[in-house]
């Protein structure tokens, strides 16, 4: 086998390993020839080998939070005995962070075969499956659990690709490895010098690392890497196995950007304000508290939800592209967390699951069967239908055909917003207007001077109003007011049972009534209350008549919201750290100029500041993923996406490409 099998395509299905039995009890890899676990007993050798091998528990012990990585992933035992030791010793409150490679993912199925002779892992081994993601190329991150209430104390962050090649996307800070490819002979690029390069620059200092192989390429791969290796009893029938110590300091390696290098984390455990209680706010609230971080989220509005988020509907589609771009990536990642996500809130969120079809418009047909061919979502998520196929899902005659989400359909972001931030505490109808450090804390102010909380790490989830503030107001955002209209169903109307995408967007007839949006009309501030405009509502309807002819008509119009929605100008959220900008133009005046990356300093944020937004119009899709980056950031867990996405959101982005250009 060969590593490119495992870089082909966008988003594309990995292959499968092959699984085949051997005496019925054993499962092993055709495609390498060689078994998952010990023939001796699998979890007896996971215990042996990589729990006590990289001295657990007491590795974890008085540990906030703890990070494994394991190369690969296989049949999920090695997680499943790390999790229930972990769950048994941990210190209280504290958070476990899963990272594991895999190339050649098990299906789920194939997953429950391979754990079944432990019946103790079987609660467990069913979590697991219950959030085991589809073959897709790329990181997904995960949390099994047990019970609702545990929900975010273990994360999993499955790395889909070639190892060495995923290890290079990924920032963590590793605790303990784990090393099982298959054996080095059958599987060369597990053990590669590319990989241990990577565990080098990945591990904390004093990190250790556990194998059952004691090749010698392994321990001179290891040594020359910067870990202490020694042997140690091996399990079963294998004489020795391998243990090693990290004794290097990882170097900043030079195929990393300084302009976009991590922030210092704010804290594995801490107190956030959030500004603003929309989607990003609501949403950044939510994963910080699976984190296990409490927030404070304050509102110059009266309630969740005061601008943006408060349209009455969201219909909910990913915006995907052919080629593997940026924001496609993006959203495909996006709408996959979304929909695991919304499935824990379910119960407390107005939503309808009719699926939603975006319908190609005049010249655009052609892209989106070319996107269902790139397959960026696994089958099921997606479905290329033709006019007649679309008219059927919808139950209204059509003009064309499109793409099918059939886990689409709308939802009401204010009630969702609600729920996100139901356990937080809330400071509502207050405008902060200034930010004073407080030694390594943020002070949080209103206008009269008091303080509102002081906070470990300060979040601009606020949209346009961050403008305000003189460090983030460089920021380049732009506004766009939107208007929905509301308007009655006809009897024609009433048989929509899809949301439809084509340009704007209608939703099926809830209690009577049709959303029908949205216009874009760009405008300069930031203001508060936005009036309906009578004369905008016609607008909504010129595209609907086009692809659903005599579904609805302006007659009917009963009312409608408006707002601006913020935008970046390439349409992609802005999610991260808070550049200094003053630091960045003096630390990177020379970029124009090309010269070595190595002669760059690191670049210096504004130490516990934050920012989310940029959502735009797709903030239903977007923000539950880009809260969980933005929650690794503040708190130093592994990065839930992929180095050049997590750049394409990087806050310094259009900085850095002004002073590539020119200077400033
Ligand atoms: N730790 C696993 C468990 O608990 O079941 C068993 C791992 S099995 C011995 C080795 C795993 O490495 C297989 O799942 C295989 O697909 C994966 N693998 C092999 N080559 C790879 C590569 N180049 N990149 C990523 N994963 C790879």
């Amino acid at each position: 086998m060969n590593s490119e099998d495992v870089k082909e395509g966008h988003g594309g299905a990995l292959p499968s390993p092959d699984l085949v039995w051997e005496n019925a009890t054993t499962p092993t890899a055709a495609r390498f020839g060689d078994v998952y676990y010990s023939r001796d007993g699998g979890l007896a050798q996971s215990r042996h080998v990589f729990l006590a091998g990289n001295d657990l528990p007491n590795g974890w012990q008085n540990k906030e939070t703890f990070c494994v990585a394991e190369l690969g992933f296989g049949t999920g035992l090695n997680f499943l005995a790390t999790w229930e030791l972990w769950r048994r010793t941990r210190a209280p409150g504290s958070r476990l962070h899963y990272v594991a490679a895999e190339g050649f993912p098990l299906t789920g199925a194939e997953l429950g075969a391979c754990l079944a002779p432990w019946q103790e892992m079987r609660p467990r081994g069913e979590a697991l499956i219950a959030v085991y993601p589809e073959p897709q190329r790329g990181f997904h991150r995960v949390f099994p659990a047990l019970a609702p209430h545990e929900r975010g104390e273990v994360t999993l962050t499955l790395l889909y690709g070639d190892a060495a090649e995923m290890l290079t996307q990924l920032e963590a800070e590793v605790d303990a490895w784990f090393l099982d490819g298959f054996a080095p002979d059958k599987n060369p690029q597990m053990w590669s010098p590319a990989i241990f390069t990577q565990m080098a620059r990945l591990s904390r200092s004093g990190a250790s690392a556990a194998t059952y192989s004691v090749a010698g390429d392994v321990r001179r791969g290891l040594d020359a890497a910067g870990f202490e290796v020694m042997r140690a009893p091996g399990f079963g029938g294998k004489l020795e196995m391998l243990r090693a110590r990290f004794r290097g300091s990882a170097a900043r390696p030079s195929a990393l950007q300084p302009w976009f290098a991590r922030a210092p984390r704010a804290g594995a455990r801490g107190h956030a304000a959030i500004l603003g209680a929309g989607l990003a706010g609501a949403h950044t609230a939510a994963a910080l508290a699976r984190h296990g971080w409490t927030s404070t989220i304050i509102d110059r509005h009266d309630a969740v939800a005061g601008e943006a988020s408060g349209s009455p509907r969201a219909v909910m589609a990913p915006r995907l592209t052919a080629a593997p771009a940026h924001d496609g990536r993006f959203y495909a990642a996006g709408w996959r967390f979304m929909l695991d996500d919304l499935a824990r809130n379910e119960s407390r969120v107005g939503r309808e699951t009719g699926g939603s079809l975006q319908l190609g418009m005049e010249g655009g047909a052609e892209r989106l069967a070319e996107i269902a061919a790139a397959g960026p979502l696994p089958p099921g998520f997606l479905m290329p239908v033709d006019a007649e196929q679309a008219s059927d899902i919808a139950g209204v005659r059509l003009t064309r055909g499109g793409l099918f989400f059939p886990q689409g359909g709308w939802i009401e972001p204010h009630t969702l917003c609600a729920a996100l931030a139901g356990p937080s505490d809330k400071r509502f109808g207050t405008a902060v207007v200034s930010l004073v450090r407080n030694g390594l804390r943020w002070r949080v102010q209103d206008a009269a001077g008091a303080t509102i909380v002081d906070a470990d790490a300060v979040v601009f989830a606020n949209a346009l109003g961050m403008k305000r503030f003189t460090d983030a107001a460089w920021l380049p955002l732009e506004g766009l007011r939107g208007q929905v209209t509301l308007t009655a169903t006809t009897p024609t109307a009433e048989a929509l049972r899809a949301a439809l995408l084509y340009g704007g967007f209608v939703t099926p007839a809830h209690r009577g009534v049709h959303a029908v949006g949205a216009t874009f009309d760009a405008v300069a501030t930031d203001t508060t209350n936005v009036e309906v405009s009578v004369e905008d509502h016609p607008r909504n309807f010129a595209g609907l008549a086009d692809v659903a002819p005599g579904l609805l008509a302006p007659a009917s119009v009963i009312g409608g919201f408006a707002a601006v929605r913020c935008m970046s100008p390439d349409h992609l959220p802005l999610v991260g750290p808070l550049p200094d900008r003053g630091d960045y133009v003096k630390d990177f005046a020379e970029l124009r100029h090309g010269h070595p990356w190595a002669r760059y300093p690191n670049a210096r944020y504004q130490q516990g500041l934050y920012v989310l937004t940029g959502l735009g119009a797709r903030g239903v899709v977007s923000a539950p993923l880009a809260a969980e980056l933005l929650a690794s950031h503040i708190t130093g867990a592994p990065w839930p996406l992929e180095r050049d996405l997590v750049n394409a959101l990087h806050p310094a982005r259009f900085l850095v490409r002004e002073l590539k250009r020119r200077a400033i």
